[in-house]
């Protein structure tokens, strides 16, 4: 374990709700925090170690909500603004399984760089060295095993070999859904009700592009027949004949435990849904830019009482997988959310969608000894 020792900052953000302490310290003893606050206080007879990190603002550590670390090696190997169906297409014409150590070290360094403390990382693949490297950066957070394909409707046959894992990734492992487009829908109400047991959230990427919402409510276009092409989506598929949202609750996809991920194709509908449902949702607008899907009614969400979550994507649809540089798309707009609104995005509502405020969220006594300095003035300003 490590030592007792201490930061101190010009102004640290113990609580995001609170207001921030002016000339703050936190004191970190065997991976926890054990006390914060004004440091003329909480440095008071203490006798570590204390690193003064200057004038910058410290926050608690940051959740990144949506990642595909497995996709790391794909960095710069999808063609960017032109759509979802020419960015899929450029997609799987990647070697998708060959993640090399180099891209996956790099991609948790840029994670480990702006504080990242957990993550929601969905997985198929090389699941147990995406796993090994989380443990390694000391990043906690959910595996989020992914099913995909409309065979074996239903059966929940996990693409990953949960026995192989070691045993704290096995603890990590929760089941998540590709895509109403993509997964059988008996399979995806499975995995859904597998984490209902488990208590853990159940992921779906849902309402990302108006390819998306095309096939579900026709089955036509150049999107289904890429996927009948692909072999992923079956000659006799029939459309739902409604929009994506609509679908995923007719399925009981949608509850507290839900975590509908892009949300960027919706109605007015679909957000009361969302609302009624308590589903969050984890915004991703870099990647939406990249793939050019349109923007996500962040405002629209957020005022209907959805509670939102940030995440980068995988390096598939993003340049890098900061979480600074994901709320600084939604800062810089005009009337963006604000500073500590889109801070209890990357700490707050994610903690409590897993369950785990107790060690994420806040630099609280308790919590995990993990923050971050925020990057850049403008951010804090905003
Ligand atoms: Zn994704």
């Amino acid at each position: 374990m490590p030592p007792m020792r201490a930061i101190r900052a010009r102004e640290i953000v113990i609580h995001p709700r609170r207001p921030p302490v002016d000339d703050g310290a936190v004191v970190f003893d065997a991976g926890r925090v054990v006390a914060s606050g004004p440091a003329s206080v909480v440095l008071r007879g203490f006798s570590g170690p204390v690193e003064d990190l200057g004038p910058v603002t410290v926050t608690p550590g940051l959740i990144n909500a949506h990642v595909h670390l497995e996709l790391s090696h794909v960095a710069g190997g999808t063609v960017r603004g032109q759509g979802f169906t020419a960015w899929l297409r450029s997609l799987i014409g990647n070697s998708l399984g060959k993640l090399s150590q180099l891209a996956l070290d790099k991609a948790i360094a840029q994670m480990q760089a702006c504080g990242t403390v957990a993550v929601i990382d969905i997985t198929s693949r090389n699941t147990a060295r995406v796993a090994a490297a989380l443990e390694a950066a000391n990043i906690g957070g959910l595996l989020a095993v992914e099913f995909f394909g409309f065979a074996d409707a239903g059966a929940l046959r996990w693409p990953v070999d949960l026995d192989a894992l070691p045993d704290p990734a096995r603890q990590r492992v929760a089941a998540a859904g590709h895509a109403l487009y993509s997964t059988h829908p008996e399979t995806l109400r499975a995995a859904h009700q597998w984490c209902a047991r488990h208590g853990r959230p159940f992921s779906l990427h849902l309402a990302e592009h108006p390819d998306e919402t095309e096939q579900m409510l026709t089955g036509k276009g150049e999107f289904a027949r890429l996927l009948r092409k692909a072999g992923v989506l079956p000659e006799d598929w029939t459309a739902p004949g409604c929009r994506p949202v609509a679908y995923a609750d007719l399925l009981g996809l949608l509850d507290r435990s839900t975590l509908a991920v892009h949300c960027v194709q919706l109605d007015p509908g679909d957000i009361d849904t969302l609302a009624a449902r308590g589903c969050t949702v984890c915004l991703c607008p870099r990647s939406n830019e990249y793939i050019a899907v349109g923007r996500a009614p962040w405002r629209r969400l957020d005022r209907a009482g959805v509670p939102l979550c940030l995440g980068t994507d995988g390096l598939s649809s993003n340049q890098d997988l900061s979480l600074w540089n994901e709320a600084a798309a939604l800062l810089r707009e005009a009337d963006g959310p604000g500073f500590f609104r889109a801070l209890e995005w990357m700490t707050l509502n994610p903690a409590r969608l897993l369950g785990a405020e107790q060690l994420y969220g806040t630099l609280e006594p308790g919590a995990v000894a993990g923050y971050s300095i925020v990057p850049d003035g403008a951010i804090r300003a905003a």
